[in-house]
């Protein structure tokens, strides 16, 4: 089933390689480094250009494994099982781990509990988390929600603590890949390189342009047609990071349910959003924000994105409209299928 999945997630947004683009410099072809991998419960794929490249993917690979060891809620040693066992007390650690709780907080606030980390305890009782999919029970959702709140979470910022109530979990499935493949874009060039593309389940993060100079580009998948696209995207040093319920879900009794929960009921959110990116250079808000305005619904998230200019958005909605920031109108080319249905550039 996992491996399903995988392959599922690994198409929700897919670097396009135009032909002829990238012919005009073999030197840097010669140059590339690539590689695929599994981890974080999706594909990953790693891509280089310079000297050094397998040594750097190694280096990477490496960094990736660490971040998985540290922030994966299903292995028992990470630092999110240890706030997640502390039985309400402070745990104390790591630097990175702090900061992405307390922003992951922080976002929640922001985006009205739209995300919310805390909600671990209901998806794990629907079962996303260990793919023994179940419909719980009202009664029980509803006493799960009374420990559902990120503003519950405390902090103690000078020994990194973070303590949780009795009862709460806290799960970075929404935010922690966002992150990584920000920092291993980061590390690329800290290794010296100025062109590379990490791409981590429906995150993609590019480092610089391609090596000819262009931006990368990177097709959206159509949510609904297998093998169609939204658009494409033109991507020079940001990131693009998509959401949607087609990219996990279980079917029970003819009903779909995908794996984004809605805070507020406890129950898989039903909004008529099918597909949102967020192109920003910031990993962690793109990644949260992007399950946050799956969310909210297109029209709470369009009225999200005019207080945030710095994130900007491509949405496709259930009834088939396509919502463009219309400072994406240059980067981003809607696909010819497009013509006749309703593009809106907000
Ligand atoms: P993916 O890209 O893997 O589909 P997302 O970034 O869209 O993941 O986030 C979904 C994951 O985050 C879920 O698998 C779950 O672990 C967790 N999650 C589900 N609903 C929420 C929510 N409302 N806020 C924060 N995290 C959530
Ligand atoms: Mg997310």
């Amino acid at each position: 089933m996992k491996k399903i999945l995988s392959v599922i997630l690994c198409l929700t947004i897919t670097v396009v390689a135009f032909s002829g683009c990238d012919l005009n410099n073999n030197a840097a072809i010669e140059n590339k480094a690539s590689r695929s991998l599994t981890a974080l419960d999706t594909i990953v794929d790693l891509t280089v250009y310079g000297d050094n490249g397998e040594e750097i993917l190694d280096y990477l690979e490496k960094r990736l494994n660490n971040y998985e060891n540290k922030f994966s809620v299903t292995i028992d040693s990470s630092e999110v099982s240890a706030i997640n066992s502390s039985n309400g007390e402070f745990v104390n650690v790591s630097a990175e781990t702090y900061r992405l709780v307390s922003e992951a907080a922080q976002i929640s606030a922001l985006t009205d509990g739209a995300f919310d980390i805390t909600v671990y305890p209901i998806v794990k009782e629907w079962g996303f988390t260990t793919g023994e999919y179940n419909v719980p029970e009202s009664k029980r959702i509803r006493s799960l929600l009374a420990s559902v709140g990120s503003e519950k979470i405390q902090f103690n910022s000078e020994s990194k603590g973070v303590k949780l109530l009795k009862g709460m979990s806290i799960d970075l499935g929404g935010i922690a890949k966002g992150y990584i493949a920000m920092k291993l874009t980061e590390i690329m060039k800290t290794e010296g390189l100025s062109s590379g593309l990490v791409s981590l389940g429906g995150n993609i993060h590019a480092l610089g342009t391609k090596p000819n100079g262009n931006p990368w580009q990177i097709a959206i998948q159509h949510p609904t047609q297998a093998s169609g696209y939204l658009g494409v995207l033109a991507l020079t040093d940001r990131a693009a990071i998509t959401s949607g319920g087609y990219q996990r879900y279980f079917e029970q009794d003819g009903e779909i349910y995908q794996h984004i929960i809605d805070p507020k009921t406890g129950a898989p959110a039903r909004s008529d959003i099918l597909s949102v990116t967020v192109i920003t250079d910031n990993g962690i808000m793109g990644d949260a924000v992007s399950t946050a305005l799956y969310v909210m619904g297109s029209e709470k998230a369009l009225a999200f994105l005019e207080q945030h200019k710095d994130l900007e958005a491509v949405i496709f909605t259930d009834d088939e409209r396509l919502l463009i920031s219309s400072s994406l109108n240059k980067d981003f080319t809607p696909d010819a299928s497009f013509a006749g249905y309703q593009i809106v550039y907000f």
